[in-house]
């Protein structure tokens, strides 16, 4: 058998699984791709609504994910997104970055902010010119929350910048979140160039932006797609691997699903370090509240702060149907705990002092995601592409080596274990 005619298996079609399969074949392997989901996409997806397309939750990307925009260029739908100038916007904050070039429009973003105080903007351009100056690498991680104060960032300045910043970024409480993690994002974000701080919203859904246009060029270039099949058991008999009594067999496989569902299908598998890591990791919830209202809001950016520290944010998506928006609370919080009818009032609440008296409301949704991603703490395992297991590898969002999870740790995560992958054909 030529090196090409190997046979690859990927398990799970959410973005790091897609990416993978796009990857190999590109590279023009023989690949199939199983999926639990009657449609691809796992956590970042469409989801019906009376009559409407909306997303299990919004996703907000950066110009920083170059290797999401490289896939979503080749599948074509890049004007199916709105790219921003970055603008840090609440009741008690509006930073704007300007188009200017790094690192001026930092500087000049800081320095024109309203809701910072002199004092504020200093120690915020301190602590970046710090983290560049030492290359964005900590002598020791740390909790967020304790290396700010150790890094003298007024309370304040942490309440109204670092930590909503941090929360949306990491998808966990700055108590418990990773300093280390935190740079990284900086680094990548406000410290790239200009165009790295952009903010990209999605004018459509998440389905047709990237799983439906993948699901079309996968197909059209050979690869076989399974959706609707959860694979429950994996063998290997010694030339390859068996997923349930699917008659093929696979010299290689790829494990792209999420890390309790990749514990469940190590199981029997001489793999106790791995599977021990993977137990490790912690989750945090994301709730995400739709609301549709009869008419249009006035939002002027499409995505702000409710208030300060962990509040939720706004998303305008009035691209979909006007009076759509989505209000969105990330990580753990009291509100995880509130009563949903007293949670919907207090938000609508807060969504009225921004936006003024709201139009009446026609309906609403919540999708409350309890496992939306793993916690970003300083002591989380960190992953290999490629396992001890004879021809199996890992891709998931978790498995990037320093990113929180998101769509471009899961889409970078599943290109660089295909080129794992490749490298092992060779
Ligand atoms: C509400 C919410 C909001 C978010 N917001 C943002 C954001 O604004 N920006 C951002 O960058 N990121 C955001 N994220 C994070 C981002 O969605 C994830 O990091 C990314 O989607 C993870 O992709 P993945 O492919 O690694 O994992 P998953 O999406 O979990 O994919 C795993 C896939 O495997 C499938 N599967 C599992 N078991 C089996 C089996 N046995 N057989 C076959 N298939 C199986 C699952 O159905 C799933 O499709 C958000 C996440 C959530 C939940």
């Amino acid at each position: 058998m030529t090196r090409t005619e190997q046979h690859i298996a990927i398990i799970g079609g959410g973005w790091a699984g897609i990416a993978a399969a796009i990857e190999l074949t590109l590279a023009d392997r023989r690949i199939t791709l199983f999926e639990a989901a009657p449609q691809l996409g796992g956590r970042a997806r469409a989801v019906q609504w009376q009559g409407l397309s909306i997303d299990n939750g919004p996703h907000l990307m950066l110009g920083a994910y170059a290797e999401t925009l490289r896939l979503i260029d080749l599948l074509g739908t890049r004007n199916t997104l709105d790219r921003r100038r970055l603008r840090l916007f609440g009741p008690d904050l509006d930073l704007r970055l300007p188009r200017l070039p790094a690192p001026f429009h930092l500087a000049v973003g800081l320095a024109t902010a309203h809701g910072l105080s002199w004092p504020e903007k200093w120690a915020a351009a301190r602590l970046i010119r710090r983290l560049q100056s030492q290359n964005w690498k900590l002598v020791a991680d740390a909790p967020l929350a304790d290396w700010l104060h150790h890094e003298g960032q007024p309370e304040r300045l942490i309440r109204r910048l670092w930590q909503p910043l941090a929360i949306a970024a990491l998808n966990t409480p700055i108590a418990i979140a990773s300093a280390q993690t935190f740079a990284v994002v900086l680094r990548d974000s406000l410290g790239g160039p200009r165009a790295s701080s952009d903010a990209i919203f999605t004018r459509t859904n998440l389905d047709a932006l990237f799983s439906e246009p993948a699901q079309r060029w996968l197909k059209a270039h050979g690869a076989r797609l399974h959706t609707g099949q959860r694979i429950r058991q994996l063998r290997y008999d010694g030339d390859g691997w068996r997923a349930d009594d699917h008659p093929d067999r696979y010299e290689k496989i790829i494990l792209a699903t999420s890390p309790v569902e990749t514990t469940r299908l190590l199981e029997g598998h001489p793999t106790a370090a791995l599977k021990s890591a993977l137990g490790r990791l912690s989750w945090q919830p994301i709730v995400n509240l739709w609301l549709h209202f009869t008419d249009r809001l006035i939002l002027p950016y499409p995505m702000q702060a409710l208030g300060e520290a962990n509040a939720p944010w706004v998303i305008d998506r009035q691209e979909t149907a006007d009076g759509l928006v989505c209000l969105v609370a990330s990580a753990d919080g009291a509100h995880c705990q509130m009563d949903r009818d007293h949670l919907l009032s207090d938000w609508l609440a807060l969504l009225e002092q921004r936006c003024g008296p709201l139009p009446p409301l026609h309906a609403h949704r919540w999708i409350h995601e309890r496992r939306a991603t793993f916690a970003a703490t300083p002591d989380r395992p960190r992953f290999h592409a490629k396992t001890d297991l004879p021809n199996l590898w890992l891709a998931g969002d978790y498995t990037h080596p320093d990113y929180p999870a998101t769509l471009e740790g899961a889409v970078h995560s599943g290109v660089q274990c295909a080129r794992s992958l490749l490298r092992a054909l060779v």
